[in-house]
């Protein structure tokens, strides 16, 4: 099969759904009609077979995550997701693995209504580069640089899932299908982002573990901020290994969490709290932002938890 039937067969599928596409794959460039009055949000987002997914990841989890992972950022923004491209680097064409491939990607691509709009086909070791664009009012974006000392320190969902299943697939060790979720099949927090946007001072999503990703805000907001190891929030599933092994590491710095991380008014927490438990996500306060800057971590006794690295950096 050639690239123009592949192109055919498997991604423009993808692209009828979702509006203000003027024109989708097929041309040179796709034509988009962002709404009037809004800013674009554009993120990119790459993921290479081995690096940022173990290589017997399954199609269907690697198409979804490569969405999420996108898709997580303009949450971060309290973006709204309209459309994206595809930068897909194949060894070989393998029509059962892009089969499963586009169901994961279209599954996300349908529930979170973006439509893909174009892209490149190449071949090479497997890869995939995404880019979103989402649109969000003026001046409504959720930057990372809006922290204010008193303000309260809040994480979506619960932290060191993703991390918890990964060292469990490296051991060889059995992996539950709600644990193995949390780290192929990401929930980008779309709606909760967008139920927090006018709450929120700030946020980010934790893609690199937490206490390096609050570092990136806190560094953006000019401020510091003290939280708690005893208030990070953990799943059942993460409980039920803590006896065997240590998990503050996991939840500080395992990375692959794909929550928010934000800062609001403590005034305002508990209305934030009662909206995302509408959709039936946890909102856990983990600390408090303060003008001294620098991030301080504490742990039983109140002593001070020294992380061995901060969150992962290619080249480092
Ligand atoms: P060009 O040679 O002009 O770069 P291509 O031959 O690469 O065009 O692509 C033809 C059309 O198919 C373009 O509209 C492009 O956006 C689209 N396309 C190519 N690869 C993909 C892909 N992986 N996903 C979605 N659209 C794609
Ligand atoms: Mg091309």
């Amino acid at each position: 099969m050639g690239e123009f039937e592949l192109i055919r067969r498997y991604f423009e599928p993808l692209s009828h759904q979702g509006s203000g596409v003027l024109l989708g794959i097929g041309d040179d460039a796709a034509l988009l009609q962002p709404m009037a009055g809004k800013s674009l949000a554009v993120s990119t987002d790459t993921l290479i077979a081995g690096r940022h997914f173990p290589l017997q990841t399954r199609a269907r989890d690697v198409g979804w995550k490569a969405l999420a992972v996108n898709l997580s950022d303009l949450a971060a923004m309290a973006a709204t997701p309209r459309w994206f491209t595809l930068a897909l680097t194949l060894p070989e064409v393998d029509e059962r693995w892009l089969r499963e491939f586009c169901e994961g990607l279209g599954a996300l691509a349908r529930s979170a209504g973006v439509a893909l709009v174009g892209g490149d086909t190449t071949r090479g070791p497997l890869s995939m580069t995404l880019t979103v664009l989402g649109e969000v009012a003026v001046d409504g974006a959720l930057r990372r640089s809006g922290a204010r000392p008193g303000d309260q320190v809040c994480v979506t969902g619960t932290l060191g899932d993703a991390a918890l299943a990964l060292r469990l697939i490296e051991e060889g060790a059995e992996v539950d299908a709600w644990l193995q979720g949390r780290l192929n099949c990401p929930q980008p927090r779309l709606k909760e982002a967008h139920a927090l946007r006018h709450l929120a001072h700030c946020a980010i999503d934790v893609s690199d573990g937490l206490a390096a990703d609050l570092g990136h805000l806190l560094a953006a907001s000019e401020v510091g901020a003290v939280i708690r190891v005893e208030r990070l929030p953990r799943s059942p599933a993460l409980m039920a290994h803590q006896h065997r092994r240590p998990c503050t590491a996991l939840m500080l710095s395992g990375g692959d969490d794909y929550e928010l991380c934000l800062s609001l008014a403590p005034e305002h927490f508990e209305a934030a709290r009662a909206a995302l438990a509408l959709m039936g996500t946890p909102l856990t306060a983990i600390g408090a932002i303060r003008a001294e800057p620098g991030l301080v971590i504490l742990g039983p006794f109140d002593r001070p938890v020294v992380l061995p690295s901060s969150g992962f950096q290619h080249f480092r």
